[in-house]
């Protein structure tokens, strides 16, 4: 009997080091990375279909109206949305899943998948934040202001999140994502098959 995939719902403010934790933990374990729609512009480096599918906002209209959408939400003047299909489709394989979304959209997740865990992801400190966000070079520095900005918006959230990482290293982030991983696959509310696998009845 396969067990449904966990769906990891990882958020945090904008150069938090969500992208490079994600990263290496799709790189090195067996995780399915959901690849989002958005019309913001590419980043120099940044491939359709890899980092993100880029769509025109009327594009992204259609998809919201045809319900192709699992959630989404606007971030900083552009779209952002994760495609359904896939998610549903990896899960019911029993694959675990991560979704790297922003606040809004972590929460209407959560609203419509409640077994979806939700861990939100913090730098050491504010400074080290801008820091990331300018040496990152991606962006001007009045987004940078506005990213900045909306991190502390996001911060007001953290309640209703199911964990705290405190990306201090990528390689203790990502360990401890996998802890969480590891401990919600053992939750009982996760295994209630046990008992018919006991009595022989599966
Ligand atoms: P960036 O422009 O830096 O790639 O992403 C900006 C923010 O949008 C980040 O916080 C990122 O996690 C979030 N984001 C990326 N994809 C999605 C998505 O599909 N849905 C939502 N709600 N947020 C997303």
């Amino acid at each position: 009997m396969k067990k449904q995939g966990i769906l990891l719902i990882i958020s945090g403010p904008s150069g938090s080091g969500k992208g490079t934790i994600v990263g290496q933990l799709c790189e090195k374990n067996d995780f399915a990375l959901s690849i989002s729609a958005t019309t913001r512009k590419p980043r120099e480096k940044e491939e359709h279909g890899v980092h993100y599918f880029f769509h025109t906002r009327e594009e992204f209209e259609q998809m919201k109206e045809r319900k192709e959408l699992l959630e989404w939400a606007e971030f900083c003047g552009n779209y952002y949305g994760t495609p359904r299909k896939y998610v549903t489709e990896q899960l019911m394989q029993g694959k675990n899943v991560i979704l790297e979304i922003e606040v809004q959209g972590a929460l209407q997740v959560k609203k419509i998948y409640p077994e979806g865990v939700l861990v939100f992801m913090v730098p050491p400190n504010l400074e080290e934040l801008g820091r990331r966000l300018t040496n990152r070079g991606t962006e001007d520095k009045e987004t940078i202001n506005m990213r900045l900005r909306r991190a502390l918006e996001e911060m007001e959230l953290v309640e209703e999140y199911d964990y705290l990482v405190i990306n201090d290293t990528v390689e203790q982030a990502a360990e401890d994502i996998l802890t969480i991983v590891d401990a919600e696959g053992m939750k009982c509310s996760r295994n209630k098959d046990i008992k018919k696998i006991f009595k022989g009845e599966m």
